[in-house]
């Protein structure tokens, strides 16, 4: 029934390689990082300036290879950095380098990235020529990233884990394959039929990939907060990567937990979901500490989470196991979400996984692609997937959410705008820029509290990332909406009784449901004054204080931290603005379906409430002819 294949074991490759590199390159060794191929040399040189060996290898192999300057052959850091610091151009403005021994890569922190890198990627060859380090560029963000530093840091004094970590995975990968059959399934450990604790399990013969492992928020009890790691066929040990869509909690909130019950293998995800995610982990810690609930796992574990991630470009194609190969592509839900495609099996088989998507351009990202090489099984979301779920066009959204904020601030009123963290928050500061900008609404100040601004920044260090009109206006332009000074950040919490009681002013606070943090804060000072205004720009989650007052709820008892209970008259005005989400509604989600490309075999549709999964399957089933179900939690499917 199977037979043996072992053609791209390690052996074989060393000979290909060392048949196509020209001798006076002098290829010292060949060795595994991760998904990559790094073959050593005394004279890389002669392997930038002719490129053809390279390439003809890769071709071969197919496979990531990265030529590096043997240890040997490489000048000390202090003389490296001086080198660099005199092929690279002031006006660039280095602010940091860091020096990795293990890999031979120096990261440099600039300014302007674009100085750095040169013409066609000019400098960056004169740095590895002349110093004998390859070079990585990260923009250094003008907003100070608190995340992104000590990340950097803390990655800096690890480089021996790392490198240790790299070559097991590398090696792990590229282990003989056993199997040569075609046997691929899915199973629904969390997120199918309802929304939260997204996790799926993809298997073959050979190999085990989980993408995603999310939290429930809101879950009424444990059972239904975590996926279902218990079921049979999810066997941690034999796990070969984890992959995460995107930095929300319903997606990444329980990794850390993988690594606390002996995972040590890769996380695959986009640099900025990287970022996001880290902080993310540890906010759900620190909310969890506050409120007095147990934490799942402890800081050690997103640690561990950190070292062991393996940051993705879009569009570029990986091997994670013997017979899986991993790309990530634009989702436009938030910043670096990301839609996972698998090949499976030199094409045996193609699966596109969406994760959560927008298929529509937003202010802050472009649209969702919906072209793959190939696609047989799509696995879609359905948050907004009922027929209903249809959500009125952004210029009228736009136009109704400044409507309230230009009668509140007329009326001498303040306006509280609870909000989530990551992705909504920085879309509507781009709208209030706009606005302020244009005079649509009076030029007042917008506060900004809580995590807002940690996320912010590490959007400021992601711009490649950001919708096209955004990035040219930060890069051409010399303009960047976060940075304008219409938003104050808050970071003192006594400020907040100040601002409550002072001018008109818009507050964007966490968390959008008022479930907690400093919105529910200022949500008590500001409620029993009419001439206030709330206005909610996301879905308010059944059980959250939010939804009580959307649905008219007046008299709110809310208990203090001493557990004094103070009954609060809501007497300022309530709205609610839906159109700003960054899920496709009903009518792009079936947009998507009609344009993806190739049209896919059969679809599983999940992320959503069970009528709405149910519900979808039924209308693709119907409207395009695609064999398409809605799973339960605990089924396990065969997709080939
Ligand atoms: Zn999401």
């Amino acid at each position: 029934m199977y037979n043996l294949g072992t053609l791209d074991t390690f052996g074989e490759i060393r000979k290909i390689i060392a048949r196509e590199i020209p001798p006076e390159a002098r290829l010292t060794k060949v060795e595994f990082e991760g998904p990559s191929i790094i073959i050593y040399a005394n004279n890389p040189n002669l392997l930038l300036e002719n490129s053809e060996p390279i390439k003809r290898i890769v071709r071969e192999i197919k496979k990531r290879v990265i030529v590096r300057a043997d240890p040997g052959a490489r000048k000390k850091t202090d003389e490296a950095k001086k080198t660099i610091e005199e092929l690279i151009p002031k006006e660039a403005e280095i602010t940091d380098m860091n020096f990795d021994e293990g890999t031979g890569e120096v990261t440099i922190l600039a300014k302007k990235p674009g100085l750095v890198i040169g013409k066609g990627g000019s400098t960056l060859r004169d740095i590895a020529s002349s110093t004998g380090w390859r070079s990585t560029i990260i923009r250094s963000p003008p907003l100070k990233s608190r995340i992104i530093e000590q990340s950097l840091y803390y990655m800096g004094k690890e480089q021996d884990y790392r490198l240790d970590f790299l070559k097991k995975v590398g090696r792990r990968i590229h282990r003989p394959k056993i199997y040569n059959n075609g046997w691929i399934t899915i199973s629904a450990l969390g997120g199918f039929r309802e929304v939260g604790r997204q996790a799926i399990l993809v298997q073959t013969l050979e190999s085990k990939v989980l993408i995603d492992c999310g939290v429930k928020p809101g879950a009424q009890n444990p059972f239904d907060e975590f996926p279902r790691l218990d079921l049979a066929e999810f066997d941690i040990e034999e796990l070969d990567a984890v992959v995460v869509t995107h930095a929300h909690l319903d997606h990444c909130g329980l990794v850390p937990l993988l690594f606390k019950y002996g995972y040590g293998g890769p996380v695959y995800c986009t640099r900025p979901t990287k970022s996001l995610m880290t902080l993310l982990q540890l906010d759900y810690l620190d909310v969890a500490v506050k409120e007095g609930r147990p934490t799942p796992y402890g800081l050690k574990d997103v640690k561990k989470v950190l070292l062991n991630t393996i940051a993705l470009d879009y569009g570029e194609v990986n091997d994670i196991s013997p017979d899986i190969r991993l790309t990530l592509h634009n989702a436009g839900h938030i910043l670096g979400s990301a839609m996972v495609h698998l090949h499976v099996g030199e094409g045996l088989h193609n699966i596109v996984y969406t994760g959560d998507f927008k298929y529509a351009k937003t202010r802050l990202l472009e649209p969702a692609t919906s072209c793959f090489p190939r696609a047989e099984t799509l696995i879609m979301e359905s948050t907004y997937g009922a027929p209903n779920d249809v959500v009125p066009s952004r210029e009228e959204t736009e136009r109704q959410f400044l409507e309230y904020i230009r009668n509140t601030v007329q009326k001498g009123g303040k306006v509280l705008i609870p909000i989530l963290a990551v992705g909504r928050a920085q879309e509507i500061m781009l709208v209030l820029d706009e606005a302020i900008r244009f005079g649509s609404i009076p030029q007042v100040p917008v506060y900004i509290e809580g995590m807002l601004q940690e996320v912010t920044a590490i959007h400021t260090a992601y711009p490649e990332e950001l919708a096209r009109e955004l990035k040219n206006r930060i890069f051409h332009k010399g303009e960047n909406p976060f940075l304008s000074d219409h938003f104050i950040s808050v970071d003192d919490r006594s400020a907040r009784s100040d601002i409550a009681e002072g001018a008109p002013c818009v507050i964007m606070a966490t968390s959008g449901m008022l479930t907690g943090g400093p919105a529910l804060e200022y949500f008590k000072l500001l409620a029993p004054d009419p001439n206030n205004t709330m206005i909610f720009v996301n879905y308010q989650i059944e059980g959250t204080l939010g939804r009580s007052i959307l649905r008219g709820v007046r008299e709110i008892p809310i208990s203090d931290s001493i557990g004094k209970i103070d009954v609060v008259q809501v007497k300022m005005d309530v709205k609610s603005v839906d159109g700003f989400s960054g899920h496709s509604d009903r009518r792009q989600l079936l947009k998507f379906v009609n344009n993806i490309s190739p049209r896919p075999k059969q679809a599983l549709v999940v992320h959503g409430e069970e009528s709405k999964c149910l519900g979808m399957a039924d209308c693709i089933r119907r409207f395009f002819r695609i064999d398409a179900s809605a799973p339960s939690v605990g089924d396990r499917l065969r997709i080939k």
